[in-house]
């Protein structure tokens, strides 16, 4: 017999752990509003929203600052809603001049939705700005907090957030399996209509009805243990490292890279108010390609990658989220991208760089 396998005959989550953990993820995200586990990755928990809270009752102003953004807009046009996009300028920010004119310009929006942070390109969107003028004027906010929870502030009720779509897999280096979303009664009012979508595995109705209002005991189907328990793991660490620590360590991670990133002689791509700390985007040389580059970045300590999406292909991305948001991984990261210059013929300061560094994280 081969030892056996402990993926295999797990015991089923048990059923009294759901809604504890619902409430666990409500915490983390400082609201009050229900909580829906999603079984699946962070993107089927957006597209399960869009399929239930579009219909023709819905305007809205859709942000575009990555594929993401895209990808939501046509989900709620598919789902009969009227849509605004107001795309920032390629792989940027949105300007909250873009997002008040786009908004002055659609009538009836009564629907926002926006990405907080991108990890495709390093970039963060104005949320307390945007949320303030989504509420001046009643419409309801759905928020891609997938890259950014754990990483970035976020304070759903006090942002006055109606739906927050978040994944342990990014910041909280969690398994991607299983995601969340938090439901403000605003929202719900979008998506408990009589011609709302039911026996679909894209419904928050079939949710509400069969595991919200019903007790919120095992979840309908045959849920995965093994993702539960994966998803309580990854609660487990950012409850003992306390959420704001964990932000915090972000922080530090993400202002020592675009400091050092600048020491080398390279220009991070977004300013640091609007950066990301999970992932650093920084622009080459004129004659420097993304992939020359990542083929003489080879060590293994370094996660670097080229940015996702139009405008940001020809970015670098250092990723510091999650467990690498600490000195070494950063500082392999810096390291990595300093070699890669040097091999191509490029000065890179990586004295400067380390000095940056150590301003950040105090001298090793
Ligand atoms: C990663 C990510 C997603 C989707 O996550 P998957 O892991 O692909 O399900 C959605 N939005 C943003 C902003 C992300 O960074």
């Amino acid at each position: 017999m081969p030892d056996p396998s402990p993926f295999l005959d797990l015991p089923p989550y048990p059923a009294d752990s759901y809604p504890r953990l619902a409430d666990r993820m409500g915490r983390l995200l400082r609201t009050k509003n229900d909580v829906l586990p999603i079984q699946g990755e962070a993107i089927v928990a957006l597209e399960a929203v869009a399929a239930s809270i579009a219909s023709p009752g819905v305007a809205a102003l859709n942000v575009v600052t990555s594929p993401y953004g895209a990808l939501f807009g046509e989900w709620l046009r598919r789902g009969g809603a009227a849509v605004t996009d107001v795309a920032a300028e390629p792989a940027k920010p949105i300007s909250l001049a873009a997002f008040q004119a786009a908004f002055d310009a659609a009538p009836g929006v009564n629907l926002v939705s926006l990405v907080h942070a991108e990890s495709a390109s390093g970039i963060l969107n104005p949320l307390p700005e945007i949320a303030r003028l989504a509420k001046a004027r009643g419409a309801a906010i759905v928020l891609d907090a997938v890259a950014s929870f754990g990483g970035h502030e976020l304070d759903v009720d006090a942002l006055g957030v109606d739906v927050a779509v978040i994944g342990p897999q990014k910041a909280l280096g969690g398994s991607s399996g299983l995601s969340a979303v938090s439901i403000s009664e605003k929202a719900w009012r979008l998506i408990d209509r009589p011609d709302a979508p039911i026996n679909s595995t894209l419904s928050l109705m079939d949710l509400k009805r069969n595991w919200l209002d019903a007790g919120r005991g095992v979840l309908p189907g045959m849920p995965s243990a093994l993702e539960f328990f994966a998803l309580e793991a990854s609660l487990d660490r950012i409850e003992a490292e306390g959420l704001d620590a964990a932000v915090a360590r972000h922080r530090i991670a993400g202002e020592a890279t675009r400091d050092a990133v600048r020491a080398l002689g390279l220009s991070t791509w977004a300013r640091d108010a609007s950066s990301s700390d999970l992932v650093t985007a920084a622009v080459l040389p004129e004659r420097v390609g993304v992939s020359d580059l990542l083929r003489r970045a080879t060590s293994s300590d370094a996660d670097l990658s080229a940015g996702v999406g139009p405008g940001a292909e020809h970015l670098i991305r250092l990723n510091h989220a999650g467990p690498r948001a600490r000195r070494e991984p950063m500082l392999a990261n810096v390291i990595a991208v300093a070699e890669a210059l040097s091999a191509l013929g490029l000065d890179a300061d990586l004295d400067a760089a380390r000095a940056a560094i150590d301003r950040h994280y105090g001298a090793a």
